[in-house]
């Protein structure tokens, strides 16, 4: 255990309001196996070993009732932290950040969020759906639960979401404006939010929206290694195997589990 609780992985099987395509529910298993695959060794970029007894722990995926679903992940959620371990979330479709931040407002008030992501998912409400995978920042930023949002990567922007973006106070960092690591430097508990469709699609063609012009898989590891501020936990949302090819978009999404991981541990 590190000093500011271990790392624990919870799969979230959830892809009922994804606005497009399903899928997404099928990831935790495969970016699990690809996470354990004896194809490259336990050591991070960063020097942590994830092999270590205690590194990091696995909790599993929540069982969820679609019905219930959002209640089941902020109380699974809500329970790591309360146990003190630092929640890393296997998605499972963008809108459950939503639902699992709220768990992390109770408990890290001042949150900063960092966004990686092609889209600002700030809809006030998306085909009827204000839980939408397009909606969880507006409900998140009108609710009050962090204190600053900072997106990166973003390259859908539309007058609507440039307006909730002003709105919000959003910290928007479009791709034209990369890099800026600069940006990625906090003071309080930190959470970071990875959606897989801010990689061009060249790097991670896995993903229910591709979306060209993206980051590279160097540029991903590079801001995630930037961040400055104690990170709490996190998730890694939208992996779509069912528009995967040959699995390369689990074994990326693995990676940047695994550095994820490997920044919360080293520097604990
Ligand atoms: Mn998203
Ligand atoms: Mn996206």
């Amino acid at each position: 255990m590190t000093a500011k609780g271990t790392p624990v992985l919870i799969g979230i099987p959830f892809d009922a309001y994804s606005s497009y395509l399903r899928g997404a529910a099928e990831a935790p298993a495969k970016i699990r196996e690809a996470l354990r695959c004896d194809t490259s060794n336990s050591w991070t970029e960063l020097g942590v070993d994830l092999g270590a007894a205690g590194a990091y722990e696995d909790a599993g995926d929540l069982e969820l009732d679609e019905r219930d679903a959002f209640a089941a992940i902020e109380a699974g959620v809500g329970t790591m932290l309360d146990k003190g371990k630092r929640p890393v979330s296997l998605g499972g479709d963008h809108s459950i950040t939503y639902t699992i931040v709220k768990a992390f407002a109770q408990r890290h008030p001042e949150l900063t969020i960092f966004h990686f992501d092609a889209h600002p998912d700030l809809y006030e409400e998306f085909e009827g759906n204000r839980l939408s995978h397009a909606c969880p920042f507006a409900r998140i930023m009108e609710a009050g639960l962090a204190k600053r949002l900072v997106q990166v990567g973003i390259r859908t922007m539309n007058r609507h979401q440039r307006e909730q973006a002003k709105r919000f106070g959003v910290e928007v960092v479009e791709m034209l404006a990369l890099p800026a690591h600069d940006k990625l430097k906090a003071v309080g508990p930190v959470y970071v939010t990875f959606d897989m469709d801010v990689l061009d699609p060249a790097f991670a063609p896995g993903v229910s929206h591709r979306e060209p012009g993206g980051i590279s898989v160097r540029q991903a590891i590079g801001n995630l290694h930037a961040i400055g501020g104690e990170i709490v936990g996190a998730d890694v949302v939208e992996y779509n195997p069912v528009q995967d090819v040959a699995g390369v978009t689990a074994t990326v999404a693995a990676k940047i589990v695994k550095e994820l991981l490997g920044k919360m541990i080293g520097e604990a």
